[in-house]
C-alpha cells in the first residue's frame, strides 16, 4: 500500500517478537537475579534484570542490532553513523563490527580520550568534528547526504524501541508473577519497548520510570504535554541526559501510553544506591542503572504482592567515580 510520509509505523508487539528473532544470533539473553537483601528492604520479591552484563555493559545492544540487522543489503554495504559517544556509540560500533559493516562515529573535540579508545576498539571510524554534540551531530547528517551512511537513532525508531522491548518478552517469560517493572527513562525506547512487550500482554503490570531529579527532559514534557527542550545539568545518572527531540515521533506518545508512574531521584539517592550495589551485591552498576535500586531502597514502589523486576540498563562508569562513592559512602561513614 502507498504509504505517505505522514503516515508512520506503529510500533506492535509483533514487532517485537520479530526483533527477538532477528537478534537472537549477536545479543545474549540476560538473566534475572533475585536480592534478597532488596527483597527485604522493600517487603516484596525484588529481582534484578542484568543487562550490564551484555558484552559493550549495556542494553542498547539490543535496539541497535535489530535495527542494522533490518537495514538493506545496499544499506549495510553503505555503512552506518551515530554521533553518541556514550552507551548508544559503542553498541553501534559493536554491532557493526559483529556484522563486518563501516560504522562512523561523530564527535567533538571534547569528547575524553578513553571513550574515544573504546570505540576504536569496538573498530568504529572517528570523525572529529568541532566543539559540541550538536556540531558531531550536524556532520553526522552531511555524511548521510554525501555517503549514504544510515544513521542509527538512539532510541526514537521503531526498530529501536522494539529490539528494547524483547527485554520485556524475557521477564514474562522468567517472571510469571511479575506485577510491577522499574525501568530507567532519558529518552524512552527502553520504557516504550518493555511497556509494550508487558502491557500487550497483562494491562495490569505496572511500569515505573526512574530519572535524575534535574533535566529529566521526558518527565517534563509529558507535564507540558509535548516534546520540550531543557538545559543539561551534571548527574551521575549521565546516560540519562539528552533531549527526546521537539519532533518526538514515537516514544513520547508511547511513553505516555505504557508509563503509569515517574520517579524523581535526587543526586544523593544514586550515589548512594551505587554504593549500595558494590558493598552489598558487590556489583558495580552506572548512575543511570542505580536510579532504579534507589526507588526500591526509598520503598517508592507501592506495597502489593506480585514480584518486582529492576532493569539493570548498564555498568559502565568511571573507576574515579568509583572510588569517590566508596570513600563518601563505604569507608568514611
Ligand atoms: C540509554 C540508557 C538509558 C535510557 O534509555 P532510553 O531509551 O534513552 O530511555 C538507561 N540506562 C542506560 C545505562 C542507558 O545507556
Amino acid at each position: 500500500m502507498y504509504q505517505t510520509k505522514l503516515q508512520k509505523k506503529k510500533v506492535t508487539i509483533r514487532d517485537v517478537w520479530d526483533a527477538r528473532k532477528r537478534i537472537h544470533s549477536i545479543v545474549n539473553r540476560t538473566p534475572v537475579l533475585y536480592s534478597s537483601i532488596l527483597s527485604e528492604k522493600l517487603g516484596r520479591n525484588v529481582y534484578l534484570k542484568l543487562e550490564n552484563i551484555h558484552e559493550i555493559g549495556a542494553f542498547k545492544v539490543r535496539g541497535a542490532a535489530n535495527k542494522i540487522l533490518s537495514l538493506s543489503e545496499e544499506e549495510k554495504r553503505l555503512g552506518v553513523a551515530t554521533f553518541s559517544t556514550g552507551n548508544h556509540g559503542m553498541a553501534v560500533a559493536y554491532v557493526a563490527q559483529k556484522l563486518g559493516i563501516e560504522a562512523v562515529v561523530c564527535i567533538s573535540n571534547r569528547v575524553p580520550k578513553a571513550k574515544v579508545d573504546s570505540l576504536k576498539r569496538l573498530g568504529a571510524k572517528i570523525e572529529i568534528v568541532g566543539e559540541s554534540q550538536d556540531e558531531a551531530g550536524i556532520r553526522c547528517y552531511e555524511l548521510e547526504k554525501e555517503r549514504g551512511l544510515t544513521v542509527i537513532q538512539p532510541f526514537d525508531d521503531p526498530y529501536v524501541i522494539a529490539g528494547q522491548g524483547t527485554i520485556g518478552l524475557e521477564l514474562l517469560e522468567d517472571l510469571p508473577h511479575l506485577t510491577d517493572v522499574i525501568v530507567p527513562l532519558s529518552g524512552g525506547g527502553l520504557l516504550s519497548g518493555i511497556g509494550l512487550a508487558l502491557k500487550s500482554n497483562d494491562q495490569a503490570i505496572r511500569v515505573t520510570g526512574v530519572s535524575m531529579e534535574y533535566s529529566a527532559v521526558m518527565y517534563e514534557s509529558l507535564k507540558s504535554g509535548k516534546p520540550i527542550e531543557m538545559e543539561e545539568s551534571e548527574t551521575l545518572a549521565d546516560s540519562l541526559l539528552g533531549g527526546i527531540g521537539l519532533d518526538n515521533q514515537y516514544t513520547f506518545e508511547m511513553v505516555q501510553k505504557y508509563m503509569d508512574e515517574c520517579l524523581l531521584i535526587p543526586e544523593e539517592e544514586i550515589g548512594y544506591s551505587m554504593a549500595f550495589m558494590m558493598d552489598k551485591h558487590r556489583m558495580i552498576m552506572e548512575g543511570a542503572a542505580a536510579t532504579g535500586i534507589a526507588a526500591v531502597l526509598g520503598k517508592k514502589i507501592p506495597h502489593q504482592d506480585g514480584d518486582v523486576a529492576v532493569i539493570i540498563s548498564g555498568q559502565n562508569v568511571d573507576l574515579s567515580v568509583l572510588s569517590n562513592l566508596i570513600q563518601k559512602y563505604l569507608i568514611n561513614r
